[in-house]
C-alpha cells in the first residue's frame, strides 16, 4: 500500500517535471525565433539592401557599364538622395552660397579607374576605396560656383556642411579621419 503510494507520487512528480521542461523548451524556441526575426528585420535586410530596393528605387539612364565619365545629373541619384540634394541646394541659395554640383552617381567602372590612379596608373591617389556611396547613387560632390578658386574658401564649405547636416545629409566635412569637404551622402539605418 505504502510503496504503491510512493510510486504514484513519483510518477506525478515526473509528469510535472516533464511538463515544465516542455514549457521551457517552448519559451526558448519562441524567444530564439523572435531574435532571428529581429535580426532579419534590423540587420540582414538593411545590409543586403532590401529596403533600399523597396523604398528608394529609381529609374536611371546610366548603369555601371555605361561610362567611366563624370556624371553630374541629379536625376542619377536615388530618389531620397535627390530630394535632399534639392533641399540642400535651395537652402544654400537662400543663404547666398553659390553651389555647383561636380559629380553625382559614379559608375563602378569610374570608381575602379579612380582607385587605380596613383596605384597602378599615373597620378595622385584620389580615393581610398572601391566602395563608394557614389556608386550606390547616394552621394554627390560640390564646389563653389562663380569663383576662380572653387575649393579655396574653407568658410564656404563649413557653411554648406551646416546646411547639409540640417537637411539630413552626412557632409564629408565632418568625416573623422579623412575629411572630404566637397562630399555629401545620404545615410539611414535601413540602408546598406
Ligand atoms: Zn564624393
Amino acid at each position: 500500500m505504502t510503496s504503491n503510494h510512493t510510486i504514484r507520487r513519483k510518477q506525478r512528480r515526473n509528469y510535472r517535471k516533464k511538463k515544465r521542461s516542455k514549457k521551457l523548451f517552448k519559451i526558448s524556441l519562441s524567444l530564439s525565433l523572435i531574435i532571428v526575426i529581429l535580426l532579419l528585420i534590423f540587420v540582414v535586410f538593411p545590409k543586403v539592401g532590401l529596403y533600399a530596393y523597396m523604398f528608394d528605387k529609381g529609374d536611371y539612364k546610366y548603369n555601371d557599364d555605361s561610362t567611366s565619365d563624370i556624371i553630374k545629373d541629379l536625376e542619377e541619384l536615388s530618389p531620397k538622395t535627390r530630394e535632399l540634394a534639392i533641399k540642400f541646394l535651395e537652402k544654400c541659395e537662400e543663404n547666398g552660397l553659390s553651389v555647383r554640383i561636380t559629380e553625382t552617381y559614379r559608375t563602378q567602372k569610374r570608381q575602379d579607374m579612380l582607385y587605380e590612379q596613383g596605384r597602378t596608373t599615373p597620378g595622385q591617389v584620389v580615393t581610398w576605396t572601391r566602395n563608394s556611396k557614389h556608386t550606390l547613387r547616394r552621394a554627390f560632390d560640390i564646389c563653389e560656383d562663380n569663383t576662380d578658386d572653387p575649393y579655396g574658401d574653407l568658410e564656404f564649405f563649413r557653411k554648406c556642411a551646416e546646411i547639409g547636416k540640417e537637411v539630413g545629409l552626412t557632409p564629408g566635412y565632418y568625416f573623422s579621419g579623412a575629411i572630404d569637404m566637397p562630399h555629401y551622402e545620404f545615410n539611414a539605418w535601413w540602408l546598406p
